[in-house]
């Protein structure tokens, strides 16, 4: 969560000192090279997509060389496809986002969008066919008009609000005090996790891209906002045949993926459906049963205590 939440904030920084024209575009590329070690190849060439296939090739990669995050690890996700990036806390599933991101490169193997090794296309064209609702949105010290314009810096007011109306949190920013002028951000009004989630989906259905990432929060939402925020995701995030990954955390919520790919030790162990996954005996359907003991758990004690 950290490591995505940086980079993204990092860019709010830029966006909002080049609103303010505060710093002059040395200081703002010396600052970037800094956080951004990877760079174009000379000769890159735009991304063309076709329909957002992925795959990933025998891919290696650690923060730190001594400590392998991923072992010549191979999954395919086909285009137009919801997959489910699932496993153990710590086995690399916000890592897969990183790389394909390329906030970092793999020690060896390749990463493939659409057939073409994304180390040989411009980074900016990657990242603009990669949406991201991550699990903690950053939001700038600016008000909700400009935090989810942010996903398309030229998208009308109109634009905007049908985008907040599309992820269900018009309603709420119409009960705030100045409605769309109402400040958030540091020192700003606090908004809810889950309301915040839902900004991400205004700025990701802005941005429209191609390729969606979904990375579930961790901290536990109530069950009812768990369930608005899926159902407006899978109304209007899921639609349109985008490819979509999900990296979850509470395997409930994405049962229904067309493949669920399972990591452990830096490779995929299993790869299936929900069902499939299931009659297979292994580590996932120990990974739901578990789930479900310990949701059973908190419902009853739930239960119990409103019954007290
Ligand atoms: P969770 O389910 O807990 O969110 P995850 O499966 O998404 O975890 P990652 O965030 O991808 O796991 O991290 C994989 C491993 O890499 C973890 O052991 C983590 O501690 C380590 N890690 C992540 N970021 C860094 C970093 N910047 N430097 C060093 N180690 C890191």
């Amino acid at each position: 969560i950290f490591q995505l939440s940086l980079p993204l904030n990092f860019l709010g920084t830029i966006y909002r000192e080049l609103r303010q024209n505060l710093i002059d575009m040395d200081v703002l590329f010396t600052l970037q090279s800094e956080n951004a070690p990877v760079q174009d190849k000379l000769g890159a060439q735009p991304l063309a997509l076709k329909g957002g296939s992925i795959r990933f090739e025998n891919v290696n990669f650690g923060y730190h060389p001594d400590r392998p995050i991923f072992r010549n690890m191979t999954f395919t996700i086909p285009a137009g496809k919801k997959v489910a990036i699932v496993g153990p806390s710590g086995c690399g599933k916000s890592t897969v986002f990183r790389l394909l991101f390329r906030f970092y490169d793999p020690s060896s193997g390749r990463i493939f969008i659409d057939d073409q090794d994304i180390q040989d296309v411009q980074i900016e064209s990657l990242r603009k066919s990669i949406g991201v609702v991550p699990q903690d949105t950053p939001l700038f010290h600016s008000d909700i008009m400009h935090n989810v314009r942010y996903g398309r810096l030229d998208a009308t007011d109109e634009e905007v609000k049908a985008a907040t109306i599309q992820a269900s949190v018009h309603d709420t920013i119409m009960s705030l005090p100045d409605g769309y002028k109402t400040t958030v951000g540091e020192r700003g009004l606090m908004i809810s996790g889950g309301e915040k989630q839902r900004l991400a989906i205004a700025r990701v259905l802005l941005k429209d891209p191609p390729i969606l990432f979904f990375d579930e929060a961790t901290s536990a939402l109530d069950a009812h906002t768990e369930s608005e925020i899926m159902k407006s995701i899978n109304s209007t995030l899921l639609d349109s045949g985008r490819t979509s990954i999900f990296i979850a955390h509470r395997l409930r919520t994405v049962v229904e993926a067309d493949v669920l790919i399972v990591l452990r030790g830096g490779q995929v162990i299993e790869q299936g459906t929900h069902e499939e996954l299931l009659r297979l005996g292994g580590l996932y359907h120990d990974m739901w049963v578990q789930q479900a003991s310990s949701d059973n758990v908190s419902e009853s004690t739930t239960q119990s205590e409103l019954a007290s």
